[in-house]
């Protein structure tokens, strides 16, 4: 495949949309949205891709009403049956991810190297999730003395799911996957930045026999669509994947209807080499972690903590493989890091370079615009930075690297837990006894210890302190979408207080 090739195939795939628009899916039907129509522009060359039907509060009052109907139903079908459907929606996925591929890259800037495999992620989500389903709703037995407790699980209801703009359609089935095998039906708002491969999945979900109000699609603006779904009395929970910032926000919101909520945030993830690590792997999964995905993930490793006596060796080899990454088109397959989604987005990186130079670090790679047209940044590090700097303590969501040095562990701790967000860590040393104990006091929902991030599904992925409140993954995700029930039967004559007798 070449990148004339892929975007031939692209042409080919956006025609219908380039001439009806993307259109919300509420119901099963395709549906206007009442606000008009909104832009999703491609970050390559800022070229148009397609109008968007923007959802209003109406909008989302349809289709959370159409969930709140077809609840009953898919809440009471039998397990398997829900595990068959969602089967077929994986294959589904994967008949189409390469068109769901193209169409992500093109959209979101994110190279194709990393979304034709992120496609088939999301087939993954749901074959997972789909062989839970039988199991989802078993409960445990308690048995005392006097009693058998028993306890089982019933979907929530008709539950909210919002997704942000950096991999959309991986992260939306790793919410609405888990939310249909557990029996609750969904209303979607994709992120405005990237709203077309949310379109397939649902029609790709309706294709696969999934009945129609299960799966509802709402695009629209966050403050329109998505503070409306957030204020829904009929939406019982909401799963949101985004910004610190707008998860405090839709805790207010939610917060007349008492909703339950889901908060995968921001990060500034700390990876930590010490002396006696394998430098060479330590590169390789520090580069990966900050530069793939154009820096616009999670749970990149946006800082570097080195020790003093490697520092000076480590900066150097960072910044030469830094140099060395190939910037450029996200469909040319031979591309490691795409444009950036948006100019706003643009702005908000390209300002950190600013803010790095006059607070006093020194700019080691990149931090400079490639070409004119589209949002192309250089791979960008700062060494000689001071655990205070903004750039060691906001989230850029760039490819943007901030290295700071530490004398010792304590040292290295301190700084590691000093920002605001808790969501992974990466730790590099060959010292058994310092990986327990540092692991162990280090403030992170997830750790890797001599590795990148790899994800295996029955594990908790979430985040501590501004990085987010809940776990998804295994069991963990059923917890969320679902209400446990105890129910205590009588299993002799206990005593019961005879009052007024
Ligand atoms: P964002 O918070 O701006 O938007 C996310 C979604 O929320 C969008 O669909 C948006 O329309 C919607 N939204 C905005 N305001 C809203 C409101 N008032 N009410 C309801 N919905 C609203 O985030 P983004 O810029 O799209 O994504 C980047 C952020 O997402 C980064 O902070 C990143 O770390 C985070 N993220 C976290 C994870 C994780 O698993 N922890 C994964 C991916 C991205």
């Amino acid at each position: 495949m070449t990148l004339a090739t892929h975007l031939e195939k692209l042409e080919g795939h956006l025609a219908r949309f380039r001439s009806g628009g993307i259109l919300n899916l509420i119901d099963g039907k395709d549906a206007a949205g009442a606000g008009g129509v909104f832009e999703t522009r491609s970050p390559v060359d800022e070229s148009l891709i397609a109008t968007v039907a923007r959802g209003t509060a109406a909008d989302v009052d349809r289709a959370a009403q159409a969930a709140k109907a077809a609840f009953p139903a898919w809440a009471a079908l039998d397990g398997a049956k829900r595990k068959a459907i969602l089967h077929r929606i994986a294959d589904g996925i994967e008949a189409r991810a390469e068109e769901i591929a193209l169409c992500e890259c093109w959209d979101t800037g994110q190279a194709w190297r990393f979304m034709s495999k992120a496609a088939l992620r999301g087939a993954e989500n749901f074959r997972y999730f789909a062989d839970l389903a039988p199991g989802a709703r078993d409960g445990k037995s308690l048995p005392t003395k006097d009693h058998l407790n028993v306890t089982s699980r019933k979907p929530i209801g008709p539950v909210g799911v919002i997704t942000p703009w950096n991999t959309p359609f991986m992260l939306s089935t790793w919410k609405i996957a888990p939310a249909l095998a557990a029996g609750c039906t969904v209303v979607h708002k994709p992120a405005e930045f990237s709203p077309l491969t949310a379109r397939l999945l649902a029609e790709i979900c309706h294709e696969a026999g999934l009945p129609p109000g299960v799966l509802n699609l709402v695009n629209g603006l966050g403050e329109e669509a998505g503070k409306a779904l957030t204020e829904h009395p009929a939406i019982k929970a909401i799963a949101f994947v985004g910004e610190s910032r707008t998860g405090s926000m839709i805790m207010k919101q939610g917060a007349d209807t008492l909703k339950r909520v889901h908060f995968e945030l921001g990060g500034k993830n700390p990876v930590i080499v010490f002396e006696d690590a394998d430098l060479e792997r330590a590169l390789d999964a520090a580069i990966f972690m900050i530069y793939s995905l154009n820096g616009e993930r999670c749970t990149s490793s946006s800082r570097v903590l080195v020790q003093e006596s490697i520092a000076e060796k480590f900066n150097a080899m960072l910044a030469k493989r830094a140099d060395a990454i190939r910037v450029g088109h996200p469909l040319d397959p031979e591309t490691e890091v795409g444009p950036l989604i948006h100019k706003t987005h643009f702005d908000k990186v390209t300002s950190y370079v600013e803010i790095g130079r006059q607070d006093g670090a020194v700019l080691a790679a990149g931090g400079n615009r490639v070409g004119d047209a589209g949002w192309f940044v250089r791979p960008t590090l700062f060494t000689g930075a001071t655990p205070q700097m903004r750039i060691a303590q906001e989230e850029v969501f760039g490819p943007f690297l901030t290295s700071l040095t530490f004398r010792d562990e304590a040292e290295a701790l301190a700084i590691a837990n000093s920002t605001a967000y808790g969501l992974t860590g990466y730790l590099w040393t060959n010292d058994l006894t310092r990986a327990l104990r540092f692991s162990d006091a280090l403030e992170a929902g997830m750790i890797w210890v001599n590795s990148e991030n790899v994800r295996h599904l029955p594990t908790p992925f979430g985040g501590v302190k501004a990085s987010g409140i809940g776990r998804d993954g295994g069991d963990w995700s059923f917890e969320f979408y679902m209400e446990t029930k105890n129910t205590a039967f009588a299993i002799g004559n206990h005593k019961i207080q005879r009052l007024g007798a």
